[in-house]
């Protein structure tokens, strides 16, 4: 299986006063969990565990999870719990995680957030996870999901609003950019219904924990990442932890 992405940080934190810990990027598809968790990897020195990037990469790389998770993925449904939940623990236990870590688009089910509860309460010495929830309305997230092209290193543009000097090419480092197969309408379709069914009281239920905060992602990336790094020190500071 394929755990690691080419995503994992090479450079010390930044902030060398502040380590928020565990923390869980929630929110809808398009709203921009990975970018954002990218931003606060670079602050934090601390990896983005993206259980979408982990699948992707299995399904490029053809093993026996990526076999399975294929149809699922292209057709904006959710792989099953103990597939990702498995991929999730195999990813923990590496090293780089023991200061904290980023998860983007995880846990997306109840039992997803009770699993991991569980395994965090389990760990010794783990600070308890904190619960970013960005929220964009649905005719911008139509909008930033459609437009998304991606280059094979990882870099996001958009057609509408970021895009590259040359269309289809990263400025970057001249690569054709592609779009996922899952950014289709129809299947954005599909994610916002799995996203309201199945991961909205995910979200909920970290709301109900507390230690938990909403972010407008209506708003320039930069200041997205400002406003979620203030409420990080808000709630590791209102904890105690
Ligand atoms: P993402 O890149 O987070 O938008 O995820 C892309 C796709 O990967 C989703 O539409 C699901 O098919 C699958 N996926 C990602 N994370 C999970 C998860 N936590 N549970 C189940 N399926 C997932």
């Amino acid at each position: 299986m394929t755990t690691s992405t080419a995503s994992e940080p090479e450079t010390a934190p930044a902030d060398k006063n502040f380590l928020p810990g565990p923390v869980l990027l929630l929110g809808a598809p398009g709203v921009g969990k990975g970018t954002q968790a990218k931003a606060l990897m670079a602050e934090y020195g601390i990896p983005q565990i993206s259980t979408g990037d982990i699948l992707r990469a299995n399904i490029s790389s053809g093993t026996a999870l990526g076999k399975v998770a294929k149809t699922l993925v292209d057709q904006g449904t959710l792989v099953s719990d103990d597939l990702v939940n498995q991929m999730v623990a195999d990813r923990l236990r590496q090293p780089d995680t023991h200061h904290g870590f980023i998860l983007d688009g995880f846990p997306r089910t109840l039992n997803q957030a009770t699993w991991l509860d569980e395994q965090l309460s389990a760990a010794p010495g783990t600070l308890p996870v904190v619960a970013i929830s960005i929220v964009v309305d649905y005719e911008q997230l139509l909008h930033r999901i459609t437009g998304r092209r991606i280059s094979p290193a990882g870099r996001i543009y958009n057609v509408y609003s970021n895009p590259p000097k040359v269309a289809g090419i990263c400025d970057v480092d001249g690569s054709s950019l592609v779009q996922r197969p899952d950014d289709s309408e129809a299947v954005f379709t599909e994610r916002m219904k799995t996203f309201e069914g199945q991961t909205a009281p995910v979200v909920e239920h970290y709301r109900k924990q507390g230690r938990f905060e909403e972010i407008d992602g209506d708003h320039a990336v930069e200041q997205v990442t400002a406003e979620i790094k203030s409420a990080l020190k808000r709630l590791r500071q209102g904890s105690g932890q």
